[in-house]
């Protein structure tokens, strides 16, 4: 079809140029062609090109733009009418706009000298990039390039920075983008919610399961969120076990609780992954725009410490934000300032809790309880504090302090009286805790059966692989081990056959419940039972009247500890506690 012969400009023709090749020979280089010149290079662009005239009739294209547009050559002839090719391009899907108006604009760019960028998204997918340029004497020429894949790919790297890999969900940035926009309408009346979901006890999962198994929760989850909402909210991915929903359209807060109890029943349901039984529990904060916050980080930040609150209060449950929430976040972010020097500062002190036994009524030994001598506020309860210092791993480096300080103490007791110190779940994370146990006794020559350590239940739910080997390294250095506060925790009596206990302490609860009815004094007296077949001392944390422990003699209890017979004492009054045997409540028992 190339025809050295045609030029293109002088005889108003149309030149294609199928898959030209260059046929330059040296000889004829001085000579060359302009036609051929032209031909070879618009034969071999990867670009279609046109050019139109005045009359937006055709000049010349090559014959990618008639591949590209799937143009017949019957059609594409010289003087062919833009508006004719445009329609034959609507009819094979390769044109997606108004033939008559596109032309329109682009009369009014030539007019005005100005080129024009077009970017066409075709409806199977493709999509070209157009720039046409005014020429002299009213014409114009065409670029068009095909960008489906260079769209494809940037679209695929916009969603993989907005979208979490492992669910598919939106991420942080996406949330925020919307949460804006949410807003922005927000602010023209209306309300939404924002809610900050936490899985409860995910780490579990991962640890117990392993990673994959963790994942394929998680990507369950992210499904069961999904559907819970309707298409104008937004669940997202904030990382970890932690998601995000906005709810739009929030006429009031009861809305947004009806809401999570729906998540809740649907998180709740049991899930199969990979062979594995696995159920789950989420917690739940909520913040409400515009009362909570009219800024995204302001309503996150409010909707988290709901959503610590939840836990704070149980897990399992969803809350709403109350400023009072930031006051308490304040006094615990203080307190954990000030925890973290606590020991530098000398301000932790042992007390001590006496044991005694239920048979012969005398001391057997003490409990070391932590106290914080916190110089701002007095005495600080291990209960408000030993969380705080769980979370931030200070009780490794505390509890490494209790375990050398209460071997140092003791030793100058009677050598009959046992010491017992309790653990924290995370000091077994640290691997050196068999090397800190073992270098404590040997520091002040301490005989490893006095020592006892008081572990709960929750740290045998934690790694229980690694968790028995530590302790059966323990019990092998010949120190005792009780599993503290029992029946507080999940199925009890699997964990005591789990391993060898010393000891088992009867929460206080049960001792408190014992006057309430007869299910507490049927546990008690079962778990008596059953500690005295195996073996192991049973002891009744927290008795605190005659009748109590009367009680708790008569089921078979062998050893008992409570206010009744003395509070935790600080260590210089130990000695005189144990020459003076004043067992007030146990002799008018006896
Ligand atoms: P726990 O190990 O169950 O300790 C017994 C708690 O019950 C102590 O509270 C004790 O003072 C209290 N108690 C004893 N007798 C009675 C009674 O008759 N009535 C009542 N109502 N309470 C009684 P405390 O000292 O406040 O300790 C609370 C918890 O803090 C402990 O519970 C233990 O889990 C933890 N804790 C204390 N010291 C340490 C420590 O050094 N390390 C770790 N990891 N945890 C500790
Ligand atoms: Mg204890
Ligand atoms: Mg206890």
């Amino acid at each position: 079809m190339a025809n050295k012969n045609l030029d293109p400009v002088r005889a108003g023709g149309v030149v294609q140029f199928p898959n030209a090749k260059p046929r330059v020979r040296k000889k004829d280089l001085a000579v060359l062609d302009q036609t051929l010149l032209l031909e070879t290079v618009l034969g071999n662009l990867s670009q279609g090109v046109s050019m139109f005239d005045a009359d937006s009739l055709l000049v010349f294209c090559n014959q990618r733009y008639v591949d590209m547009y799937g143009l017949s050559a019957g059609l594409v002839k010289p003087g062919c009418a833009l508006a004719d090719i445009l329609k034959h391009s609507v009819a094979v899907g390769s044109f997606a706009g108004n033939p008559d108006e596109y032309i329109e604009s682009i009369r009014d760019a030539v007019a005005a000298g100005k080129t024009k960028d077009d970017t066409f998204e075709l409806g199977n997918g493709r999509a070209f990039a157009v720039v046409t340029k005014p020429l002299e004497g009213g014409g114009w020429l065409t670029t068009h390039e095909d960008i489906t894949k260079r769209l494809r790919a940037d679209e695929r790297i916009a969603h993989m920075a907005r979208h979490d890999a492992l669910t598919n969900l939106p991420n942080r940035m996406l949330l925020r983008e919307r949460l804006e926009y949410e807003l922005r309408r927000v602010g023209r009346g209306g309300s939404l919610a924002v809610l900050y979901l936490d899985l409860d006890h995910f780490k579990t999962v991962n640890d117990t399961l392993g990673h994959p198994i963790g994942d394929g929760l998680l990507k369950v989850v992210a499904d069961r969120l999904r559907h819970c909402l309707r298409d104008a909210d937004t669940v997202a991915r904030l990382g970890g076990d932690e998601f995000a929903i906005i709810m739009t359209g929030v006429e009031q807060p009861t809305d947004a609780a009806a809401l999570s109890r729906r998540i809740r029943e649907s998180i709740t349901k049991p899930y199969e992954i990979d062979g594995h039984q696995i159920v789950a529990d989420i917690s739940i904060g909520i913040s409400i725009a515009p009362s909570d916050g009219t800024d995204p980080d302001h309503l996150l930040k409010n909707a988290d410490m709901a959503l610590y609150g939840a836990k704070a209060d149980g897990r399992g449950l969803y809350r709403f934000f109350e400023p009072e929430m930031d006051a308490r976040a304040k006094v615990r972010r203080d307190l954990e300032m000030d925890l973290r020097k606590a020991l530098a500062s000398n301000e932790f002190e042992l007390f001590y809790q006496p044991l005694v036994n239920l048979q012969n009524n005398e001391i057997t030994g003490f409990e070391a309880l932590l106290r914080w001598n916190r110089p701002k506020s007095g005495m600080v309860s291990p209960a408000d504090f030993i969380p705080i210092a769980e979370e931030t791993g200070l009780i490794i480096p505390i509890g490494e302090w209790v375990l050398r300080t209460a071997c140092r103490q003791s030793a100058d007791w009677p050598d009959e009286m046992s010491i017992a110190v309790n653990l924290s779940p995370v000091q077994f994370k640290a691997k050196n805790l068999v090397d800190v146990v073992k270098s404590a006794l040997e520091d002040v020559n301490m005989a490893p059966q006095r020592l006892q350590l008081e572990i709960t239940e929750s740290i045998l739910m934690k790694n229980t692989f690694s968790t028995l080997q530590t302790l059966h390294k323990l019990r092998e250095l010949g120190v005792k081990i009780a599993m503290d506060d029992f029946g507080t925790g999940y199925s009890s009596l699997s964990y005591l056959r789990s391993f060898p206990f010393d000891k088992i302490k009867i929460d206080r609860s049960f001792v408190n419940d014992l006057a309430k009815g007869v299910e507490p004094l049927a546990i008690v007296s079962a778990v008596a039972t059953l500690a005295n077949n195996l073996s192991m001392t049973s002891t009744a944390e927290g008795v605190e009247t005659q009748e109590q422990l009367t009680t708790l003699q008569s089921v078979g209890c062998t050893e008992m500890q409570g206010y009744f017979f003395s509070r935790a004492l600080p260590a210089n009054e130990i000695c005189a506690l144990i020459e003076a045997k004043k067992i007030k409540g146990i002799e008018s028992a006896a």
